[in-house]
């Protein structure tokens, strides 16, 4: 079948490939998934350029939704012709962690994967999944149904991008109605950051990005506020302190910069929090004033949204479907497997919220 494989790090070592076959037939738990549409995350280009330090050769991609065409003997979550987003989250389902609620945290997270090989190669995947190709195997708990009426390049974005954002809002950040919010950095994932606040009821939320083409989207998606963000000398802790009037509640980096990581802590208000949602170089380090944080503040990592996806995905969909929860909307172009560069491209320049990749076209 046909997918995308990287050889190495940089995006010249991504390369598209006829030859793909999965390493082994379905476990009892697995599901194999017909991928009809995946999202291209900043997550995957951070993989590319290799700042999550994964083994190569690998299947890229981990934002995706599809039709589930076979499931093992065991298989009770979902069943053939199912509308599913795929999660990251391959945990194993009945551990105490598990049980009590906290699938992201199972102790199963982590292993890497060789599910797939190119002419007796075997190939990792990205993120338990390696979504850019036409079929992948999951764990059935990896396969969350939907309603079919949630439109499949709509729906991929529920599994990182649209997930990661909200789910910040939602299960870390906890925010509440009349509170205040900043969200530095509009685009794919900001833009959750920023719709889920609405819902959550947020009083004033100041979105901060340095593309003027964001303010639009991120107005429509429910920021009362708008800073641009001109310049590596702009103070966005300044503007963020004026506009609020001495700080936010919540205060959420969503670019995966150490440095806006840090000029998030010090637009927090005392007491409030601090929400680190996007991802630099893992082994990076941040460096902070040790008084912008000393005020009674928290500072909450938050991988993937802090989701429970057989529950959230469900919910998102279902908040769609009822007219209150954006999708459609940031989806900004879809195209094949082959074209992964534009999509890097576009991501680079920032100026777009989402390229779709439809591997089964
Ligand atoms: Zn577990
Ligand atoms: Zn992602």
């Amino acid at each position: 079948m046909q997918g995308l494989i990287q050889e190495g790090n940089g995006e010249e070592f991504v390369r598209f490939s006829n030859d793909i076959e999965h390493a082994a037939d379905l476990t009892p738990r697995q599901v194999r998934v017909r991928i009809m549409a995946a999202g291209v995350c900043g997550s995957d280009l951070s993989c590319v350029h290799g700042k999550y330090y994964m083994p190569t050769p690998l299947v890229p991609g981990h934002e995706a939704a599809g039709v589930v065409v076979e499931v093992g003997s065991a298989v009770s979550y979902c069943k053939v012709g199912d509308h599913v987003v795929l999660s990251t989250f391959a945990n194993c389902g009945h551990c105490a962690v598990c049980e009590g609620g906290d699938p992201g945290n199972c102790g199963a997270l982590g292993g890497m994967r060789q599910s797939y090989v190119e002419n007796g190669t075997p190939l990792y995947e990205f993120a338990n999944l390696g979504a850019f190709v036409q079929e992948t195997i999951v764990m059935e708990n990896q396969a969350v149904p939907i309603p079919t009426e949630v439109p499949f390049s709509s729906a991929a974005l529920i599994g990182c991008g649209v997930m990661t954002g909200a789910g910040a809002v939602f299960n870390r950040a906890r925010v509440g109605p009349g509170e205040t919010v900043a969200v530095i950095g509009a685009g794919g994932v900001g833009l959750n950051v920023i719709q889920a606040a609405r819902l959550a009821g947020a009083a004033q939320i100041i979105a901060i990005d340095r593309a003027p083409a964001k303010e639009r989207m991120a107005v429509d998606f429910g920021a009362t506020d708008f800073i641009l963000a001109e310049g590596d000398d702009f103070d966005a802790v300044r503007a963020v302190q004026e506009l609020s009037g001495g700080g936010v509640n919540h205060a959420f980096e969503v670019v995966g910069s150490t440095r806006l990581l840090a000029d998030a802590i010090s637009m927090t208000r005392a007491g409030g929090n601090t929400c680190a949602v996007g991802v630099p170089d893992l082994t990076a380090s941040v460096t902070y004033n040790f008084q912008s944080l000393h005020q009674n503040k928290s500072l909450l990592g938050i991988r993937a949204g802090g989701g429970r996806p057989r529950k959230d995905f469900r919910l998102i969909a279902d908040l769609y479907l009822r007219g209150m929860f954006k999708l459609d909307e940031l989806v900004s172009n879809t195209t094949g497997l082959d074209d992964i560069q534009s999509a890097f491209d576009a991501l680079k320049a920032g100026a777009e919220a989402r390229t779709v990749l439809l591997p089964n076209g």
